[in-house]
């Protein structure tokens, strides 16, 4: 019954869902506690007590035929109002609602801007590693994901490559930062170089490109690292954001994009991503949701516990012989796999109930990443297991 397109995805499904599962199947035989699942970036601190409480608030005493009906494609006016507001407040901008599009999480968030953005053929350019799903959301609307190879120094985007990968037929190029696998947070030289190349490469084809960043993180940096607000760099930026990480709500489906005033054609972009919203048949992002995040757009969840896990998991790593870069945001350590062959090193971690998942993942081959976001107990427990992994490898001699 489905089709052939369908059965390739299905049979390439994501390797971190797979080994979700594998963790799942350990944690059957041996226990949950005795098994170490750094797969998934499901976050491990609860959202915090203001979304549960803004929820009640919003049930006893809002009219529930507003609360729960449709609106606008583009969401709650006043919900979008507040969000303007909000980062009028930290970055200086000037923002209202006609900025803001209410998302189902920065996944809607993304594949309503390639919709409204694609036509078959066009390229998109992204920076290896990346997040895997870059390449489906991007096939969704025909397009093809172009990869840049990675800076294996710093993971910071390599510029040449940028430049000599942009064609007439690029569309878009999609950053994320803090970057999921790396941690890394994309500079502001960074930044503003990748701006550059994109206006020469405007002008010299004649042609739009379109910025993307993809920003579910922005609120995970630790050390004081400043995340850089992309519209201010370049013109053509939309910013993808969700509350699936920041207030810890991934089942919720909650995100928003924003679209920068100088964007070009701004009217027309907006329009075009309010249809992709209702024609991709999200109709609309989660209303009760939407009406939530409005009361929590101050609040964090405690991303305290997820730097002591970052220092504690980096620093013993790095004892027992692992290579691996300082992550400055998110909650994933990307680690040197010691053998070439990522995969394998992988299934041999299993010996001793660690779940990694495979660079190759993120169009990065020879890498492991590690996702931090679990209980402080799961870490330090799982260090007899990385140092018998480490042995098996003969690191730290
Ligand atoms: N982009 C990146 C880089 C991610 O890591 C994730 C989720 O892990 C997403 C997008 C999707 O986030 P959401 O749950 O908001 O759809």
């Amino acid at each position: 019954m489905i089709s052939e397109k369908m059965k390739t995805l299905v049979s390439g499904s994501s390797a971190i869902r797979a080994m979700f599962e594998e963790g799942q199947r350990l944690a059957g035989i041996y226990g949950k506690e005795n098994v170490y699942d750094f797969s998934l970036g499901n976050p491990s601190v609860p959202a915090p007590a203001m979304v549960k409480e803004a929820a009640i608030e919003i049930l006893n005493n809002e009219d529930s035929l507003m609360v729960h009906g449709y609106m606008s494609n583009s969401g709650f006016e006043d919900v979008r109002l507040a969000i303007a507001k909000s980062l009028n407040s930290r970055f200086g901008t000037d923002y209202n609602e006609k900025n803001i599009l209410m998302t189902v999480g920065a996944a809607g968030g993304l594949n309503a801007a390639f919709k409204a953005i694609l036509v078959p053929g066009d390229e998109v350019i992204t920076f290896a590693p990346f997040f895997g799903e870059y390449r489906n959301y991007v096939d969704n609307f025909g397009g093809t994901l172009v990869a840049v190879a990675p800076n294996l120094e710093t993971f910071q985007p390599d510029i040449e490559g940028l430049r000599n990968a942009v064609t007439p037929k690029t569309k878009a190029v999609i950053i994320n930062t803090p970057n999921n696998p790396t941690g890394v947070v994309y500079s502001e030289d960074t930044i503003k170089a990748i701006a550059q190349v994109l206006n020469e490469k405007q002008t010299e084809y004649g042609i739009d490109i379109c910025l993307i960043s993809d920003e579910p993180y922005r609120e995970l940096a630790y050390d004081g690292v400043e995340v850089p607000w992309l519209p201010d760099y370049y013109d053509n930026t939309i910013v993808g954001y969700s509350f699936s990480k920041s207030l810890s709500l991934p089942g919720e489906r909650i995100g928003y994009l924003v679209i920068g005033n100088k964007m070009k054609d701004f009217d027309e972009v907006v329009s075009g991503l309010s249809v992709a919203i209702r024609i991709l048949g999200y109709v609309n992002a989660p209303s009760l949701m939407q009406r939530v995040v409005m009361h929590c757009l101050e609040e964090k969840s405690d991303v305290a516990a997820y730097d002591r896990n970052r220092e504690k998991l980096y620093s013993e790593l790095l004892k027992l012989g692992f290579e691996c870069i300082k992550p400055q945001g998110a909650f994933y350590l990307f680690v040197k796999s010691p053998i070439a062959d990522e995969k394998a090193f992988c299934n041999d971690a299993k010996k001793y109930n660690l779940l990694l998942v495979p660079g190759s993942s993120f169009g990065c081959p020879g890498y492991i990443r590690l996702a931090y976001c679990v209980s402080y107990d799961t870490i330090v427990n799982s260090i007899p297991a990385f140092t018998k992994l480490a042995a098996d490898y003969g690191l730290g001699k």
